[in-house]
């Protein structure tokens, strides 16, 4: 069983421009592909697990997501970064598309997507962690029984919000910081 680093895309990987959909508009947040090369080398499987919900808005399409998410493999790759997984969510319970207008279980804070992965990879959930920058990275990961939680400022910058209390995290300042002291 492996261990595995859950990583939320938007705000944690990259700057959240909001409905990221293009390369182009694809920004790592300083020190995260350092950080993703880092804890793939200390032998964390990396997952990608990511609320999609511009797919279901309408805002970009599937296979808009689908390019994307290779162009940033492909870069990832040349940066010795290996990905295990990229598991997302298209859905919205009140999206415009209406193939994605669904309630579903695995729009965080539901944990369908962690679950998926573990089953796939044979993951070792207990000794996996979760770096997200809003409460619903924290509580899917929470309710996965995911063993440990960094809640990171947004796109690494800043505080990070604030947390109801019967989610528990620790809180760091970027993926970046947030690895460092996972990782001594
Ligand atoms: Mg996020
Ligand atoms: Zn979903």
């Amino acid at each position: 069983m492996k261990k595995a680093a859950f990583l939320d895309r938007d705000g944690v990987i990259n700057i959240d421009h909001a409905y990221v959909g293009r390369w182009e508009d694809f920004e790592f947040v300083p020190g995260a592909v350092d950080a993703m090369r880092k804890l793939h080398q200390a032998g964390y499987a990396l997952v990608v697990v990511t609320n999609q919900s511009g797919i279901a808005r309408g805002k970009y399409s599937e296979a808009d997501f689908h390019r994307l998410t290779e162009q940033m493999r492909d870069y990832l790759q040349t940066q010795q970064v290996e990905l295990a997984a990229v598991e997302f969510c298209p859905h919205l319970p009140d999206g415009q598309v209406a193939e994605f207008r669904i309630d579903c279980g695995c729009r965080k804070p539901a944990p369908g997507m962690i679950l998926r992965a573990a089953l796939e990879l044979e993951l070792d959930l207990a000794a996996s962690v979760m770096f997200g920058d809003k409460s619903s990275d924290i509580e899917a990961a929470q309710a996965a029984g995911v063993g440990r939680a960094f809640l990171l400022a947004k796109d690494g910058r800043g505080e990070p919000a604030e947390l109801p209390v019967s989610l528990v995290a620790e809180r760091s300042s970027s993926l970046a910081t947030a690895a460092a002291v996972l990782l001594g």
